[in-house]
């Protein structure tokens, strides 16, 4: 079924990013809660139209690692793209907490899997990957969102906006990244799956997770994420071989306690920062 703008509620803001805004709404007919991505794009009617087309192929992107597509429609010229509500948000914001080990391993196996998913299955390369498209909610679970599907929306936000640099392999920013059919290969994104500053991904040593809180095999499998040589750099299926990931699969990790301790630090940091902004009186 197709949806459309008359049968949504709209709920709070859950964010802002480079291209729009994202909110929480209630689809009525169903009562599902849903996330609204909105995008703004100056185009005609016929290209929104190839947009939404596009978008289509979300539907077939069914993974217990990737974010459920509901469906897609434009108004004048703001794209509405509707997806799964996951109700802890992105890693960005749960993070500060601090990413126990046997954590990180449940995020990485969930990253890889969807990746290699999306590659194998629907012969789609991520192209974003960063923390803020890592979406997780309160049953624990993670999934991934803002793949490229569609050319023509890359097409029209390319002209306005060029991805968040942190997270880019070196042969994108250096501009070697496409083959020779023009499009990134694989390997770029399992770069992405771990931080780094632009100019330190050209020109300084790949990043390492902190010697005293990792452990040998955790810093060894964010190595093999880190190869400056993208020829170099590991496989999703090595990935997923690596005792790193190989023993998450036994791991009986209590994602569900870590999201609701991620959230309650979140809340208790934004009342302190409340506090502080308020007269001493108060
Ligand atoms: P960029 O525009 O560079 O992709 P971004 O990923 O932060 O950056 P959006 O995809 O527009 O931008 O998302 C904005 C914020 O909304 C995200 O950071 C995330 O915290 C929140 N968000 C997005 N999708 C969902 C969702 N399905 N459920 C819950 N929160 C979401
Ligand atoms: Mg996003």
């Amino acid at each position: 079924f197709a949806i459309n703008m008359d049968q949504l509620q709209l709920d709070e803001e859950l964010g802002k990013g480079n291209y729009g805004t994202v909110k929480k709404v209630l689809h009525k007919p169903t009562n599902v809660a849903m996330a609204m991505k909105e995008i703004r794009l100056e185009l005609e009617d016929a290209k929104l139209n190839a947009i939404i087309m596009e978008l289509d192929v979300l539907h077939r992107a069914v993974a217990p690692e990737i974010v459920e597509f509901y469906g897609a429609f434009f108004i004048e010229s703001c794209v509405y793209y509707c997806r799964e509500y996951m109700d802890a948000g992105s890693l960005d914001k749960l993070q500060p907490v601090g990413v126990p080990e046997d954590v990180l391993a449940r995020i990485a196996t969930r990253m890889v899997k969807g990746l290699k998913f999306l590659k194998d299955d629907l012969n789609i390369i991520h192209r974003d990957v960063k923390p803020t498209n890592v979406l997780l909610n309160r049953k624990g679970e993670v999934k991934l969102c803002d793949f490229g599907i569609s050319g023509e929306l890359d097409k029209s936000l390319a002209k306005t906006n060029i991805g968040c640099q942190s997270y880019m392999a070196p042969e994108r920013i250096k501009g070697e990244s496409q083959n020779n059919l023009g499009t990134y290969t694989v390997s770029s994104d399992t770069y992405s799956n771990v931080f780094a500053q632009l100019t330190a991904i050209v020109h300084g040593d790949p990043p390492e997770l902190p010697e005293e809180r990792y452990s040998e095999t955790a810093r060894d499998w964010v190595s093999l994420c880190l190869r400056k040589d993208p020829e170099k750099r590991a496989t999703y299926r090595e990935l997923l071989s690596h005792p790193f990931l190989v023993k998450d699969r036994d791991s009986d990790v209590d994602m569900v306690g870590w999201v609701q301790k991620a959230l309650d630090y979140k809340a208790t940091a934004s009342i302190l920062a409340t506090k502080a902004h308020l007269p001493q009186s108060v």
